[in-house]
């Protein structure tokens, strides 16, 4: 039986009120872990999450591991007697930012404190990390955290250097308890690692085999999700559409959307990351035929180029990838997609740059995440020639955005008139000014003369519009 993501619930923060965020959320999260202890406090925690949403999500399962077990969360790293980071290493400057922090907390400012570090990099790099900053007890993959309290017991016991790093566990996040930080929108992972080999990620290295959690599991999380108030869930994976039910039920992924959309409650539906490969034409049935399921698919390229695109191991050509397109644009109801775009791979010309941009006015994406190329350890890539230089790559950059803001606002532009219904999840400082989604993942900033609209579903009529974002009013 695969136990890797059966995650006991309760609600340790959350409840409405009070607006997203970590900060805003963080003196929620302390009176609801103080609420909850039935004996002494054992220390404090300071967490400090770096990277994706799988690693919001981590977070807050680490949270609940250490709320569980008498800790109480704190907002700044001096207060702590625990510091924590949730690291990211999918590329090198993310990498690099971890180890400035804990520079920050060398062995003079260390003062009895026990720092941990945390995902992709602790289990990237290892008992090296001891090397680096020998201040650091604690080194912990996220295949490993409902260890913690074991592994932090042993520190306290006097060991001097602790590490929890399997990577393909079936226990991967079988944590008793989920501290979330949304109280509104719950991450839910139904499928941790990746199987696919592509030639410059570190994911299969930091984050282990492809493991899919039971079924019977996620929609148990769901409905429990869904009677503690969340009404929009949001299913994580790095290829979450590549789901494959170890159970005898053998559900298809586009049927266990529509079976956690059936939850009494639950009025959204989102999933992330789908890979081009597995994403089938039942996905797009399941979003025509239930509306629940958002009109968003995050669907990333990486490059429009054939030639590149094979050198990346990503499985698919160009043509390949706009059939897909052209398949989720054929839907009954327009879905907006977006991507993910890497420029400077080893080898990229400026041919192959030029059929980058060609891709993005042919797609004409409603939006995108671009990065330039960043070589890393343990993948294939790492050993190709002809390196694009830096200053190159911020040029590519440079154009693949300026491409891709004159797409969207166009776009953006012919929205005005129309009118849309969103989850609020912002309020600004400005009297009267909320934010939040639509179902199509567009952020609109809109203003209303009601109060208390956090969590609320209204309807919002856009009244203008910029290349990131959509203004309106409240109908
Ligand atoms: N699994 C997802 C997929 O297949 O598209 C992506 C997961 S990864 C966390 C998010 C994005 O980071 C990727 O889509 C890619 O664009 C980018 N990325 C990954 N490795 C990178 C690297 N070595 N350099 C630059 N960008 C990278
Ligand atoms: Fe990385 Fe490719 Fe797996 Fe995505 S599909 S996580 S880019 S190896």
């Amino acid at each position: 039986m695969n136990k890797s993501f059966d995650i006991g619930l309760e609600r340790l923060a959350g409840g409405t009120g009070f607006p997203i965020g970590a900060n805003n959320a963080g003196a929620e999260i302390e009176a609801a872990g103080l609420d909850l202890l039935q004996g002494p406090v054992r220390g404090t925690f300071f967490l400090e999450t770096f990277g994706c949403q799988m690693n919001d999500h981590d977070s807050e399962k680490v949270a609940g591991v250490l709320l569980s077990r008498g800790y109480r969360q704190v907002e700044s790293p001096e207060s702590a007697s625990l510091i924590l980071y949730n690291t990211c290493s999918i590329r090198e400057k993310a990498a690099q930012k971890v180890f400035s922090r804990l520079g920050e907390f060398g062995v003079k400012q260390n003062e009895g404190r026990i720092i941990g570090v945390l995902g992709c990099v602790a289990q990237q790099e290892g008992e090296d990390i001891f090397e680096r900053a020998p201040w650091v007890s604690l080194v912990c993959g996220s295949a490993s955290y409902r260890k913690l309290p074991e592994l932090l017991a042993q520190i306290e016991a006097g060991k001097q250097r602790v590490t929890g790093l399997d990577n393909d566990t079936d226990e991967t996040f079988e944590t008793e308890m989920t501290r979330r930080d949304n109280p509104w929108r719950a991450y839910l992972t139904i499928i941790e690692g990746c199987d696919k080999a592509c030639s410059y990620c570190v994911v299969p290295y930091t984050r282990g085999p492809e493991r899919s959690r039971a079924s019977d599991a996620i929609l148990r999380e769901a409905r429990q999700l869904a009677e503690l108030g969340y009404t929009e869930v949001q299913l994580l994976g790095q290829t979450v559409n590549s789901y494959k039910d170890p159970t005898a039920r053998r559900m298809r992924f586009s049927e266990l959307l529509l079976a956690v959309a059936d939850e009494p409650g639950i009025r959204r539906v989102r999933f992330t990351t789908s890979h081009p490969s597995d994403f089938t034409r039942d996905i797009v049935d399941a979003i025509d035929a239930q509306t629940k399921l958002c009109n968003h698919v995050h669907l990333p390229v990486q490059s429009g180029s054939t030639r590149v695109l094979r050198a990346m191991q990503r499985t698919y050509s160009r043509e390949e990838y706009l059939e897909k397109i052209a398949m989720i644009r054929g839907a009954k109801r327009p879905i907006s997609i977006t991507t993910d775009i890497i420029v400077g791979f080893p080898g990229e010309t400026d041919e192959d740059l030029a059929e980058t941009l060609s891709l993005l006015e042919a797609v004409q994406y409603d939006g995108m995440f671009s990065f330039k190329y960043s070589p890393r350890p343990h993948t294939p890539s790492l050993a190709m020639s002809d390196a694009i230089s830096e200053e190159e790559k911020s040029r590519r950059l440079a154009m693949l955005q300026e491409k891709q803001r004159e797409i969207q606002a166009k776009k953006h532009a012919a929205l005005v008139g129309e009118t849309f219904e969103i989850l609020v999840s912002g309020k600004s400082r400005r009297e009267n000014q909320w934010s939040g989604h639509t179902a199509c993942h567009r952020v609109i900033n809109f203003s209303s003369q009601e109060r208390a609209l956090l969590g609320k579903y209204v309807r919002v009529g856009v009244t203008g519009a910029t290349p990131n974002c959509l203004v309106g009013e409240q109908t």
